[in-house]
């Protein structure tokens, strides 16, 4: 019973369904890790919409697209270990200077909720509209299919992005713990509304922020664009004019306004700032320069600050990137990716105990391996010589000096990497010979 228990609090959290006595703490180091609790519940809800998907004769999702969605978020948790110390250490530092103290447990609960909403909208919003902040945001807009896998699609820097939209919070006398409680609730109450197996709520859609909304802010279609920045209450849209409801005459392309054609982690992850920098060099004053970077991504000179809707490209019809690969390479593909959330969690679990020679060298291993996983989707030349050259440098590494803690997992790993190495050994080494020749002839 206390595990059904449990397991239905859990549950809960996903819906931000929790009583604000149960999740009210007096320390940080109380709060629970809310989104690692749920992390079952992702795997379950993501079979749930599979098969809701099949009985509405849906395809939802393409392996290609999802195996990307979840490697952002290999990304986006590591990170995340490093920046949540300035998050926690502005937001201390702010709340010395508090202009409230907020008193009751419920009083602290329902401002650390409004505020934590309120603050996602605005930061959301300003995600949109400027170039910089899109820059980085735009990872979570780049799938071009739609389901529950795309809330975990974020970039690394999204919560480097945040710092300083959400620290003011402390100046109204909102304690650090009950931040800590909303923004979690907040961002997990978004991943069920990435969803299209879900019609409309009837009233709720007034208030809520629901799957029929979110549908509306992943569109590209001129009438989806730069609307419903909510992140649990749909009321601040309403009230600054940002809302749009969804169209029932007008299906909905997702995606970015110029999709990118690539499966590619690390490339869609860096690409835009490269072209917003672009941008802004081929400006020929130095304000225009300065509004490539701050004005939104659609701005071009003499248009509105958000650019003008008419001059976009028209989404409707448009085809999806398809890579096709082997059907061995996509179980290929999908085993080292669960090897490689394996290793994220090792390296969460050890992340205080390394040096920061330790953090970095971890940390590029995952982001070469995510990133060369997806590359295989699109047939990157280069990707067998990666692959090679990462899974050998895994077994010499690892046979020295370990990496789990446990020596059972350690000779697994160290066997599978070996034997994935002498996959790519012919093709790397052909590829080589080419080159060569090449350059001979
Ligand atoms: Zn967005
Ligand atoms: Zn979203």
């Amino acid at each position: 019973m206390a595990v059904l228990d449990e397991g239905l609090r859990r549950l809960g959290t996903l819906f931000y369904a929790v009583s604000p006595w149960s999740s009210s703490f007096r320390t940080v180091k109380e709060v629970p890790n809310y989104i690692n609790e749920a992390v079952p519940w992702f795997f379950v809800i993501v079979l749930v919409e599979e098969l809701c998907g099949r009985l509405q004769g849906r395809q939802l999702g393409r392996m290609c697209d999802n195996v990307t969605s979840l490697s952002h978020a290999i990304l986006y948790e590591s990170v995340k270990l490093v920046t949540r110390w300035f998050e926690m250490t502005g937001y201390l530092w702010l709340y010395e200077f508090r202009l409230l103290d907020l008193q009751s447990t419920l009083t602290t609960w329902f401002a650390g909720f409004l505020a934590a909403d309120f603050v996602y909208y605005w930061f959301h919003r300003a995600s949109h509209e400027v170039s910089l902040i899109w820059a980085w945001h735009q990872v979570h807009h780049s799938h071009e299919d739609y389901n529950v896998t795309v809330a975990l699609r974020q970039s690394m820097f999204q919560r480097l992005c945040a710092l300083g939209f959400y620290q003011p919070m402390a100046l109204l006398g909102v304690p650090l713990p009950a931040i800590c409680v909303h923004f979690q609730l907040n961002l997990l109450a978004q991943f069920v509304i990435h969803t299209e197996v879900v019609g409309r709520l009837g009233p709720l859609e007034w208030v809520l922020n629901t799957p029929s909304h979110h549908r509306v802010h992943h569109g590209a279609n001129k009438y989806c664009l730069d609307k419903n920045y909510g992140g649990f209450l749909i009321i601040w849209d309403r009230i600054f004019g940002t809302f749009q409801a969804e169209k029932e005459e007008e299906e909905i392309v997702y995606g970015l306004v110029h999709q990118p054609q690539t499966s590619n982690v690390v490339w869609l992850q860096f690409f835009y700032i490269r072209n917003i920098v672009r941008k802004a060099r081929s400006m020929s004053t130095w304000s225009d320069f300065f509004r490539a970077f701050l004005c939104g991504p659609g701005w071009l000179p003499g248009t509105p600050r958000l650019g003008d809707l008419e001059t976009f490209p028209d989404a409707r019809g448009r085809v999806k990137y398809d890579p096709q690969i082997p059907l061995w390479q996509k179980g290929y593909t999908g085993a080292h990716f669960l090897v490689a959330l394996l290793l994220q969690q090792v390296f969460t679990f050890h992340f205080e105990a390394l040096s920061w020679a330790g953090r970095v060298l971890f940390f590029g291993f995952l982001l070469v391996t995510v990133g060369n996983i997806t590359a295989m989707y699109d047939a990157w030349r280069w990707a067998p010589l990666v692959e090679v050259t990462r899974c050998a440098s895994f077994v010499a590494f690892v046979s020295t000096n370990g990496v789990s803690g446990w020596v059972g997992v350690d000779a697994g790993l160290v066997t599978w990497f070996a034997l994935s190495s002498l996959v790519w050994l012919s093709p790397s080494v052909s590829l080589i010979q080419k080159r060569l020749r090449r350059k001979v002839v």
